[in-house]
């Protein structure tokens, strides 16, 4: 039986949009179903807006290779389509003695991650290129950027829709199914304006974000796999009012998987600060005031490397949902993206766990998911 479409994607964030795209670039009719009036209004919408340069993650994960690659396809896509972006540069402080250690320990993996760019600055020369920052030791990571998310999602949808491909709104896949044994196609079934109906696809990419266990679950593999369980993290960001006194992005040290309150400017060079991170078994996007303690502690931590942070000058702005496929106090996991190989079954990848940083990775993982469509 020929199936009604080529290949189905699930999720119109920038990880469906790119690997949508990267299979049009290879000639294949394809469809990508979102459940939402729009694209890209979940964590693709919701996040920092960094161009990261790979200094985290680590050496030989998905993670670090995917980022590190991702940022160069990033700026180049950038680039010749026009979407907004800023290489404005990121420090990354130091704020006491005791955190030098893990700040050179930083700049080491990111060596081995093949970021080769990393500049070592003393306090005064951090000074020098952000007056109100105070650290004791500091390093310029020069590739890190921002980007217009929205504009990078405009672009995806656009290259996929002049390859043939449609982006189909507001229609939630509620079912999955392979009928009979080896079945050489898939069963999707769909509700859209309160109506089911059925669709098959010979190939499927789940990149539901925060809905892809649930999706994931829908279907039987070999004996032996597991499908990642999702173990949402929300994260809080504050807003600068008034104007902004930086030209770079400003960390401080991470503490364990989490990367810190810290200092990002949009391509407008609106300032926020954020995100916290609060596991939860539940996904909403309210913003929580904690009765005015969160803000307490925002201002803390920030003021750890901007002492000069005046009073009364953040405002509530947005949360975003981390889709965290293992557990507090778990190794932190690696991206999982799912092929054939893992799972078992053919012409079926499944992505889980895409958090930061899935953004900036998202072309780099587009190409990788096309990769493993067999
Ligand atoms: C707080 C935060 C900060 C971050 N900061 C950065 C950063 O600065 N730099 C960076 O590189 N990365 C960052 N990231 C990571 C980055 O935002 C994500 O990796 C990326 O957006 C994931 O995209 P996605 O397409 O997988 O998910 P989503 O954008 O969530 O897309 C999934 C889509 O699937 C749809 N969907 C789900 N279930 C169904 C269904 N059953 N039927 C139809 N549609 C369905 C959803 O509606 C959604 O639109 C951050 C993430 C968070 C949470």
């Amino acid at each position: 039986m020929a199936a009604d479409v080529e290949t189905v994607v699930v999720g119109a964030g920038v990880e469906g949009l790119g690997i949508a795209r990267a299979l049009a670039n290879k000639g294949q009719q394809v469809f990508v179903l979102e459940c939402h009036d729009r694209t890209g209004t979940e964590t693709s919408s919701r996040n920092s807006q960094v161009i990261h340069a790979g200094l985290y993650y680590p050496q030989n994960s998905l993670r670090a290779e995917l980022c590190v690659k991702g940022k160069a396809l990033l700026y180049g896509f950038c680039e010749e389509n026009g979407v907004a972006h800023q290489r404005c540069g990121k420090l990354l402080v130091a704020t006491s003695d005791e955190e030098i250690t893990k700040l050179e320990a930083i700049a080491a993996n990111a060596t081995r991650n093949g970021v080769d760019d990393l500049q070592r600055l003393s306090a005064d020369e951090a000074r020098k290129l952000e007056p109100e920052v105070v650290c004791v030791a500091a390093y310029l990571s020069p590739s890190t950027g921002v980007i217009d998310s929205h504009g990078l999602m405009t672009a995806l949808e656009g290259h996929l829709t002049t390859r043939g491909g449609q982006v189909v709104l507001e229609t939630t896949v509620t079912g999955l199914s392979q009928p009979g044994n080896g079945a050489d196609h898939f069963v999707i079934e769909t509700l859209s304006a309160g109506e089911t109906s059925k669709l098959t696809a010979k190939n499927i990419v789940l990149a539901a974000g925060l809905g892809g266990t649930e999706l994931g679950h829908m279907l039987s593999y070999a004996p032996g796999y597991t499908v990642p369980e999702t173990y949402p993290a929300r994260g809080h960001y504050y807003a600068l009012t008034g104007a902004a006194p930086f030209k770079h992005l400003v960390y401080p040290m991470p503490q364990g998987a989490w990367l810190g309150v810290h200092l990002t400017l949009d391509v407008a060079g609106r300032a926020k600060f954020g995100p916290d991170i609060e596991w939860t078994d539940h996904v909403s996007y309210d913003f929580d005031e904690a009765n005015g303690a969160r803000r307490t502690k925002f201002e803390r931590e920030i003021r750890r490397y901007w002492p000069g942070l005046p009073n009364d000058s953040l405002q509530p702005d947005y949360v975003g949902v981390r889709p965290k496929i293992y557990k507090l106090g778990e190794q932190v996991a690696d991206f999982a993206l799912h092929g054939p190989t893992t799972h078992g079954i053919p012409r079926l990848v499944a992505l889980y766990g895409i958090e930061s940083p899935g953004l900036t990775a998202s072309l780099a993982i587009a190409d990788h998911v096309a990769g493993l469509i067999v």
